[in-house]
């Protein structure tokens, strides 16, 4: 608290995100951040950019980046938009696309930082149970009377349940909503696996607007890289709100790098079909544990123990120089979150909880 701070200051609720500890040799499986590390080739070309042009500012448009992102989608460089990371790209989102008169609507369980953006732009939020399974009800979605959405946005799979709504349900979500924009957060559909991503439902629904990240599936967290994808009146709106902001969220590192990383079809899938596997493997014997999870679509596993309390699990587990994610949130407090490493933390994971059931 500051006498200094605005009123608007005063008002925030800041997103609290999973720590960073500077701590060696700790097996970290709380951010979703990928084991396999980025592309080789995307770290010589941050390597090779790392010279005098520096001096110069980057391109404001990130043209050769729109170019390779719409060839990889399938789609033209006026329907992506990119951004600093998809938290920057989502912030634009709020702001430029799903402010209106109507509610905002979104599931009750998902990604925290949403009713943290709906609090810093002013946007009215209504929260939709998701079914006691967690899977998000695509009817719960539909205009009711007397009652619609001003816009819709969700994380498919979804934050931090890891249930995917499967793509015939997304549709129906869209096509029941052709007045309201709605976004759809693919964060972790690289690990959805074939025919789950909205981006082909783009050229027909032009309230459609899906966001990514190189953060989780390129293992690019620390770059900082993120995009839309979306009808070009979308993507113009959020060129305004971002020309408003800040005219170079990409440095030349993090435009050289993602450029790189788009143009490694191999690094990626390679690293994506080893993630998956290691999610099967890693649910199954976990629930051989006694844990119960739903299915995970996604580089993370939320689990709970009926037996064991879930903030007692992870202050163990932390004991043990293992973190995960908790959350304290009223209805999800018994479960973790727990990212898929690589082998060797998945079996160090699993040894600490066979230990603390035990004992505890
Ligand atoms: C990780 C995550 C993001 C943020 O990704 P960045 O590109 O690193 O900002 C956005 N949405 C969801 C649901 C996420 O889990």
């Amino acid at each position: 608290m500051s006498r200094f701070w605005s009123a608007a200051t005063h008002g925030l609720t800041p997103y609290e995100p999973g720590e960073q500890p500077g701590l060696d040799n700790l097996v970290k499986l709380n951010t979703n951040e990928n084991p396999y590390g980025p592309s080789p080739k995307a770290l010589a070309a941050i390597r090779a950019a790392a010279d005098e042009t520096l001096r110069l500012y980057p391109d404001p448009d990130a043209g050769a980046l729109k170019a390779a992102l719409a060839a990889h989608h399938g789609a033209s460089p006026a329907q992506i938009f990119v951004g600093n990371g998809s938290d920057e790209v989502l912030a634009h989102a709020f702001l430029g696309l799903l402010k209106h008169e109507s509610p905002l609507w979104m599931p009750d369980v998902t990604y925290s930082f949403y009713p943290v953006y709906c609090g810093l732009y002013g946007i009215a939020c209504r929260r939709i149970p998701l079914a006691a399974d967690f899977a998000l009800r695509a009817e719960d979605y539909f205009p009711r009377a007397g009652e619609r959405a001003g816009a819709i946005v969700f994380p498919n799979p979804n934050a931090p349940t890891g249930c995917l709504l499967p793509l015939a349900g997304v549709e129906r979500i869209v096509a029941a909503n052709p007045d309201a924009v709605v976004l759809v957060d693919e964060a972790y559909i690289d690990f959805a696996g074939a025919g789950a991503s909205a981006v082909a439902l783009i050229g027909c629904h032009p309230n459609l607007l899906t966001v990514h990240t190189f953060s989780k599936s390129r293992a690019l967290a620390g770059l900082r890289v993120g995009y839309a994808i979306g009808h070009p009146d979308l993507i113009a709106g959020l060129e305004r709100v971002k020309n408003c902001f800040n005219s170079y969220p990409l440095d030349r590192l993090a435009l050289a790098g993602a450029l790189a990383s788009v143009q490694d079809g191999g690094w990626f899938e390679e690293s994506r079909r080893k993630i998956m596997a290691s999610r099967e493997a890693l649910a199954g014997q976990l629930r051989a544990l006694g844990f119960e999870a739903p299915p995970s679509a996604a580089n993370f596993i939320f689990a709970r123990h009926p037996a064991h309390d879930g903030a007692r699990l992870a202050a163990a587990l932390r004991q043990r120089a293992i973190i995960v994610r908790h959350f304290n949130t009223p209805g999800i407090e018994q479960f973790l979150r727990i990212t898929v490493g690589d082998d060797k933390q998945c079996a160090a994971l699993i040894a600490a909880l066979r230990e603390i059931l035990q004992t505890d």
